[in-house]
């Protein structure tokens, strides 16, 4: 069984990395570019493999695997989340860490791609064990990484007080008090307001934005939102907040369905901080027939793969918006879009985590904070000029959003690498 589930997460994480080349080369044909900047934009320019030993908490050593995936410093320094989780893969970090290219390209920020991962489950290790993860997988790291030349940030079962053991990590190899090496820290170690909540944020604007392209009224839309960790519990409770009808959420364990929409606040106040809340019902669905349940809006804010060829036909959401990295495979995106379902993909829908990591980066380099109004206005301007930006190059191609934003999300690297000659 153990065997046969990591030939299929294997497989499934090849096609990650192959669907995105292939959209990408779509992208970049469809945009008159040459042959040599698909080349370039395949693959990270540098990817690293580290070894982390770590002293468990029984006395005995284990030792880790981390990566980092620099996948373009053409526009700037790379910049992307570091993962904890037990599937992550070489191959599922390179193709993260293009994905991180995309966004920083269709929010316009002077970044490239980047992205990090460590094989481990942080729900079984203790805070003392993490921290020496953490730091390990810094020191592991020091050379290549920093201010202006990869700047990591939370993804995946990391939080503010990982960037902070990271950031101290850094700041002691380095002699130097240096709070713009990573974001995502907490307010009092240099963390922007905001940014916590950015991503669901981002999503939210993505989703009033697209209601408003359906003639949805969100007020009173139902809602699903797959997936209770940062991302699904803020977005939660945002529609909640906004007058929607959170008709269903999940977690890794289960989901939770009430047609009159559920308590978000009760939910939220029992999760645990790995976003574990069904476990403490007996009345429960699982993720897959919650995604097929009727609603208006449906966000997958959980994990790779989970609307494929095999469900897309039962999906019965008007509009798709991607929270999560990857969740619809490029069949299944085909198969909506012929439905005439609205996706939004994810290299839109959640790059607000990683405009406010801009932010946050850029507050350390001034010194000078901004007040959270600042962030949210500047947060709304970038994600509604990006949405619209995406959605009207998919309707003056008579395209889908997920091909027009890796159109959008391409340029910038390509004519960057064209003006240093590299291609
Ligand atoms: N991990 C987040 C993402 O996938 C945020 C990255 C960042 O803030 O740099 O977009």
């Amino acid at each position: 069984m153990a065997a046969q589930n990591s030939a299929d997460s294997q497989k499934e994480q090849t096609n990650i990395l192959t669907s995105t080349q292939s959209v990408v080369k779509d992208a970049l044909e469809r945009l008159g570019y040459p042959d040599e900047a698909y080349e370039l934009m395949k693959e990270p320019v540098r990817m690293i493999t580290v070894r982390i030993p770590v002293r468990m908490d029984d006395g005995k050593i284990k030792v880790f695997t981390g990566y980092r995936a620099q996948h373009n410093d053409a526009v700037g320094p790379t910049k992307g989340g570091v993962r904890f989780h037990p599937n992550v893969s070489e191959m599922e970090v390179r193709a993260l860490s293009i994905w991180m290219t995309l966004k920083s390209g269709i929010v316009d920020l002077p970044y490239g791609g980047g992205k990090g991962g460590i094989v481990c489950d942080p729900r079984e290790m203790s805070f003392r064990e993490l921290e020496a993860l953490s730091r390990g997988y810094v020191r592991a790291l020091s050379q290549v990484v920093g201010p202006t030349k990869d700047i990591p940030a939370p993804d995946v079962f990391t939080n503010s007080q990982i960037m902070a053991w990271m950031m101290d990590e850094y700041s002691r190899i380095d002699e130097f008090n240096n709070p713009g090496f990573i974001t995502g820290k907490p307010i009092v170690l240099g963390g922007s307001h905001g940014r916590e909540s950015a991503t669901a944020k981002g999503v939210t604007i993505c989703i009033e934005e697209a209601c408003k392209k359906r003639g949805i009224k969100l007020q009173g839309a139902r809602v699903i939102v797959q997936g209770f960790g940062n991302a699904g519990s803020f977005l939660a409770k945002f529609m909640h907040d906004m007058g929607a009808k959170v008709i269903a959420i999940s977690d890794a364990e289960g989901a939770l369905h009430d047609p009159e929409g559920l308590d978000i606040d009760y939910l939220l106040d029992r999760r645990d901080s790995f976003g574990t809340v069904t476990n403490l019902f007996e009345d429960t669905l699982s993720n897959d027939e919650m995604l097929e349940l009727d609603t208006d809006i449906l966000v997958p804010a959980a994990i790779e793969n989970q609307i494929t060829e095999e469900n897309a036909h039962n999906i019965q959401a008007d509009i798709v918006v991607e929270a999560a990295n990857g969740p619809t495979t490029l069949k299944a995106t085909e198969i909506l879009t012929e439905r005439d379902i609205l996706i939004v993909p994810d290299v839109l829908a959640s790059s607000g985590g990683v405009t406010v990591s801009y932010f946050e980066w850029v507050q350390n380099n001034q010194g000078y904070y901004w007040k959270e109004e600042e962030v949210q206005e500047k947060l709304r301007q970038v994600l509604v000029k990006a949405f619209n930006n995406v959605y009207t190059t998919a309707q003056n191609r008579n395209i889908d959003m997920r091909l027009a934003a890796y159109m959008v999300g391409v340029r910038k690297m390509t004519e960057a690498a064209r003006f240093r000659g590299w291609i």
